[in-house]
């Protein structure tokens, strides 16, 4: 009987980030809080965002979030 080595590789791997998180989109150009352009977009069609400030439209936004744990020390 020879075990199988496959199922090891074959585990889903959980992405780290929760979706639930609640984080903002920010304009990369002036960091304003971008505004969704599309409801279908994220599921689709990639989302892209509008800034009413500057008038920046797309789909790269910098992301801000929230009460993040700043100081958290790494051990070598
Ligand atoms: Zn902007």
């Amino acid at each position: 009987m020879q075990p199988s080595k496959e199922e090891d590789d074959m585990a889903p791997r959980l992405a780290r980030r929760s979706p639930l998180r609640p984080a903002t989109k920010l304009c990369p150009r002036c960091l304003t809080p971008l505004t969704a352009r599309s409801k279908l977009g994220g599921w689709l069609v990639p989302q892209d965002y509008y800034c009413s400030k500057c008038g920046y439209a797309g789909t790269v936004f910098l992301e801000k979030e929230k009460s993040e744990p700043a100081s958290e020390p790494e051990k070598v």
